[in-house]
């Protein structure tokens, strides 16, 4: 498994980098650990002439307080992220996140920018050029089917990101920065659900940092995530639920799932949910049952759409109970 040819670039500031990434366009691929980036380089899945590689970019790992907020660099690793004391303290569910990405070393090597822009997977493209080639090539190849829900006219390759989903239930945005200024977006307006453009990421934009909201009076959250392997696995469903006391009624429970589409979702729980009056075992079994029938999981290598479905209702119920408890 070779790697092809290409020009590697290590620039020092983001405008050097947005100018490098506006200079290539498409034929250039940002790199920040690698530990996704580099391995469908090698199945010949992912192509780039060049290489803008953001560990020289000066400041954009730091994690730091603004006012309320708290601002991590788009290149500080999972390591860094669930190692911060500011993180554990006040964002404890994404520690935990962080922790369920692959391994430590992984997490020692991987960055939070990466792990929120990872490429959606599937069985078909996550492979060896040659074992592709035994097929008919798939959207993500230049070609016009999808193995992963046949008979579709788009990709559906699985978004399996672990810190999306804590971050979209923190209401964390993103900065998101170009040659032509920068942008800041909430999360859920980041994804799209779709397995060929799965962020709303534009041409020559990158991801500079990642911007949590003060966690206000009383917040409590925790990510769950069902894997094959519980040592080094992405997830089969992954569930982050969030229950903000001091919130508007609207926002005070917020769960994300992964996993399960081309991106990270919310579900949304009914205007009459009473989140904020503690929950009893009939509101989390409530809230199961709609997370179970607002998901629409599609199939997975080894796990059937509707096993899925239940999983989300099952982890939904684990992570509430978890915070009703706590
Ligand atoms: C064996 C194995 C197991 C894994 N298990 C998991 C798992 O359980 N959960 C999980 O979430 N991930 C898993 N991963 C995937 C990966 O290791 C992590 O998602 C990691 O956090 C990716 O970060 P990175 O910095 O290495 O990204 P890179 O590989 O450098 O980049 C990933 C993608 O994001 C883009 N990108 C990176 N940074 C930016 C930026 N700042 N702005 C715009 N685009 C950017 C790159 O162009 C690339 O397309 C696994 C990988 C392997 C090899």
């Amino acid at each position: 498994m070779r790697l092809k040819k290409f020009e590697h670039f290590e620039p020092r500031t983001l405008s050097e980098a947005c100018q490098l990434l506006n200079e290539h366009g498409s034929k250039a691929s940002v790199i920040a650990g690698g530990t996704d980036l580099v391995v469908r380089m090698k199945y010949g899945v992912t192509t780039p002439e060049c290489l803008i590689n953001l560990k020289k970019v000066d400041g954009l790992s730091a994690i730091s307080s603004v006012g309320e907020n708290l601002h991590l660099g788009a290149l500080a690793t999972l390591t860094q992220v669930r190692c911060s004391e500011l993180v554990q303290e006040r964002y404890p569910i994404l520690a935990e996140a962080a922790l369920a990405v692959g391994a430590a070393q992984l997490q020692n090597m991987g960055t939070i920018g990466g792990n929120i822009c990872l490429e959606p997977r599937c069985w078909y493209f996550q492979q060896g050029n040659s074992w592709r080639q035994a097929r008919p090539n798939c959207f993500k190849n230049g070609g016009a089917v999808c193995y992963m829900a046949k008979g579709s006219k788009r990709c559906y390759a699985l978004y399996c990101g672990d810190t999306a989903a804590a971050l979209l239930a923190l209401g964390a945005k993103v900065r998101l920065v170009s040659l032509g200024g920068e942008r800041t977006v909430p999360v859920e307006e980041f994804f799209v659900d779709d397995g060929m453009r799965h962020t709303n990421l534009r041409p020559g934009e990158l991801l500079a940092e990642v911007i949590l909201p003060g966690p206000g009076t009383g917040q409590r959250g925790t990510y769950l995530k069902y894997r094959k392997r519980g040592a080094l696995d992405f997830p089969i469903v992954g569930v982050a639920a969030v229950i903000n006391k001091g919130a508007t009624a609207a926002s005070r429970l917020r769960i994300a799932v992964t996993g399960v589409g081309s991106s990270p979702s919310l579900v949304v729980p009914p205007a009459d949910f009473p989140a904020g009056t503690g929950l009893t075992h009939e509101m989390i079994d409530r809230m199961a049952e709609i997370a179970r029938k607002q998901v629409k999981p599609v199939s997975h290598m080894e796990v059937s759409p509707g096993y899925r479905k239940e999983l989300v209702g099952v982890l939904v119920r684990d992570a509430l109970e978890k915070l009703a408890g706590a």
